[in-house]
């Protein structure tokens, strides 16, 4: 695994990281933005972007606690960029607060850069014709290692501060003792295993890290006396992590007039400059490059303060306490310790797609011809064409141009909705079959019978008025089958006026009170009496409460009570129909509305009633519940819009 990695369930495809990332180094798979090892520089730009947290830094927490809990003493080396990170502490409470943690001494990091910086001059002094770019930023290292290795013979052949530091410690201070790195990049975590300078800082913590460790502890930084640092002591050196800072330390002095001595900061004049060198433009002696604003603006701080605020607790604490002869006779002590490193040639390219393949690419998701290229970025690249390159280099997918994904899920949608449609027609037209083929069949059987006895010149009579009124019975099922067909597929608008719906439920219990009477039904009003009136087609909504208020009666063979509810909910109608009859089992629920779903006996039921329902309130852009126990009754409600103009 690399530095950076992705929490898989968190990526939400939204290809943030993407924009973000200078060295393209996220590669899109089935939606999941995963990170190149190959290509990653951990600069940590898509740590910051990602808004869910997916992408995250290979942690080495439990790598500390388990140094901590060895015997060998572990040295902390703090980054000197603390005091911007932390500005409401003082550096001596943090050395105070790592004591508690377990670490034996604390130093500062900054010693390292006394030791570089005396470097510089001379390797500008010993290559006069050659340009020489700061090889302090380790993400900028990677980045040249990676993609302008043409460039590494213009690195500077001297390690970082901290790598100083580690040798200082390793090589002469104190050999048995463990050094953990604590700062604010996420890069220094690849630099430390990178083998031409490993071995020599035994883990990395960020800053949210070491917040991490404290937390788990109850240690407050805060609330700690302040503790002495150890080791060699630095003067100027703690202006490191500020842009500019290696010159002033290294005494190298610049003239904004002078093109010799040029200070890049941030990924995109960084790269330009890059560029500039590798064109051969360039007439900069010395390039001191970070990736981000200096140190200072590391991935891992994270407070409110401006560049310039953190800038400017740099410099306090630069000034404040510092002992250059103290600093001087350290320089001397460890005058012998080599500061130099070589460089590694990773470069990795992707495979450069001809003409065609792109051409197909862009073909695929509706982007040929420039006038179809949106270029709106919303796949993480620039422009169309820089996402077909990806798809066709294997790191990016067709599905990530969001107008491509809007057409073919709007076109899925309605080839779904088409299948849906014919699919019910289907199941309609073959239960429509079924439900008049049977009493046609009838009608045909009875017919023939009584054709017979009328050729056989039969005198029985009632024989044939009984085929008769059976071929009567079985046409008018056929009839009624048909009318609640109708019903059910009347398409026409409703014929909206102003109706008062209790008014239209007192004329349907007007018709049905008489059946409720025959099955020991009582009906009870529970009238709201403040209704306001609704748009809507008298005639249907009589239909929709004689539906269900047949359907209620039938429910309760043994008698029972019917009550009808009115009233007003978040300005809409009301209205319950309860009934006290045997309910609805839940296997039932989802098929109510189906036509020709009915669990009445034959001759009983033809199972349109709520279908007709559903239909009719829902062109009147209302919508209807069912809340049914077996056993103890249900209640269908049905709310309805209240007219505009009505006060509810
Ligand atoms: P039908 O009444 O012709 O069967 P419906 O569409 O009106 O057709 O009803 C479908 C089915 O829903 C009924 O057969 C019955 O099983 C169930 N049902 C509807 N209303 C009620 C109710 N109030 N109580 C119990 N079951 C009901």
């Amino acid at each position: 695994m690399g530095f950076i990695f992705t929490i898989e369930e968190r990526c939400k495809g939204c290809y943030a990281c993407i924009r973000s990332c200078p060295a393209k180094a996220i590669k899109v798979k089935e939606g999941i933005a995963g990170v190149m090892d190959e290509r990653c520089v951990a600069c940590g730009y898509c740590i910051n972007i990602c808004a869910t947290g997916a992408k995250q830094t290979r942690s080495e927490v439990d790598l500390v606690r388990q140094l901590l809990e060895e015997p060998s003493p572990v040295i902390a080396l703090l980054s000197s960029s603390l005091p911007a990170a932390f500005p409401d502490i003082r550096p001596k409470q943090v050395v105070s607060a790592l004591k508690k943690l377990g670490f034996s001494e604390v130093m500062e990091a900054a010693f390292g850069a006394e030791l570089v910086c005396r470097e510089y001059p001379k390797i500008l002094a010993e290559n006069p014709g050659r340009p020489i770019l700061s090889s302090t930023c380790p993400a900028m290292v990677s980045f040249i290692e990676k993609f302008y290795p043409e460039l590494i013979g213009n690195l500077a052949p001297v390690v970082s501060p901290v790598i100083a530091m580690g040798r200082i410690i390793k090589w002469q201070y104190n050999p048995e003792a463990r050094v953990v790195f604590i700062g604010p990049c996420i890069a220094k975590k690849a630099e430390t295993a990178d083998e031409m300078v490993g071995g020599l800082i035994d883990a990395v913590l960020t800053f949210p890290e070491l917040g991490e460790m404290l937390g788990a502890k109850g240690i407050d930084p805060a609330s700690e006396e302040d503790a002495e640092l150890s080791g060699p002591v630095p003067s100027m050196g703690r202006l490191w992590p500020v842009p500019g800072g290696l010159l002033k330390i290294a005494g190298i002095s610049t003239d904004i007039l002078s093109p010799d001595i040029v200070v890049a900061e941030g990924i995109d004049p960084a790269i330009s400059c890059l560029r500039e060198f590798v064109e051969g433009r360039a007439s900069t002696k010395f390039l001191d490059i970070f990736f981000c604003q200096g140190c200072i603006d590391g991935p891992a701080i994270d407070n409110d303060l401006s560049l310039f605020e953190r800038r400017r607790v740099i410099a306090d604490y630069a000034l404040k306490q510092t002992d250059p002869g103290r600093t001087q006779s350290d320089l001397e002590k460890y005058a012998g310790i080599d500061l130099s490193r070589r460089f590694t040639d990773r470069h990795t390219v992707l495979p450069v797609p001809d003409e065609k393949e792109v051409s197909r690419v862009l073909g695929q998701i509706d982007k040929l011809g420039s006038e179809n290229q949106l270029n709106c970025g919303a796949c993480g690249y620039r422009s169309c064409r820089e996402l077909a390159t990806a798809v066709c280099q294997g790191v990016a997918e067709p599905e990530m141009c969001w107008p491509y994904l809007v057409d073919r899920l709007q076109g899925t949608q309605d080839e779904l909705i088409r299948i849906e449609k014919m699919t019910s027609l289907g199941q309609m037209a073959a239960s429509i079959a079924h439900e008049i083929n049977n009493p046609l069949a009838g009608v045909l059987v009875y017919n023939k019978l009584l054709s017979k006895k009328l050729a056989n010149g039969t005198d029985r009579k009632e024989e044939s008025l009984d085929y008769l009124s059976k071929m009567w019975s079985e046409v008018s099922r056929c009839s009624r089958i048909i009318r609640n067909l109708l019903d059910f597929a009347r398409q026409s608008e409703p014929m909206l006026r102003l109706v008062e719906v209790n008014q239209v439920i007192e004329q349907v219990l007007a018709m049905v009170g008489h059946q409720a009477q025959l099955q020991n039904v009582e009906v009870v009003k529970e009238f709201s009496p403040s209704l306001p009136n609704v748009m809507a087609d008298f005639d249907q909504l009589q239909q929709v409460f004689t539906n269900l208020s047949l359907n209620a009666i039938q429910a309760m063979s043994e008698g029972g009570t019917l009550t009808f509810r009115t009233s007003v909910e978040n300005n809409k109608v009301r209205v319950d129909v309860q009934d006290t009859g045997c309910g609805i089992p839940k296997e039932h629920l989802n098929k109510l509305g189906t036509p020709f779903f009915t669990t009445k006996e034959k001759g009983k039921g033809v199972g349109l009633g709520v279908a007709v329902v559903y239909g009719i309130v829902e062109r009147h852009e209302g919508k209807v519940s069912v809340q049914s126990e077996v056993g103890k009754g249900t209640v269908f409600t049905v709310y309805l819009r209240v007219n505009k103009d009505e006060k509810s």
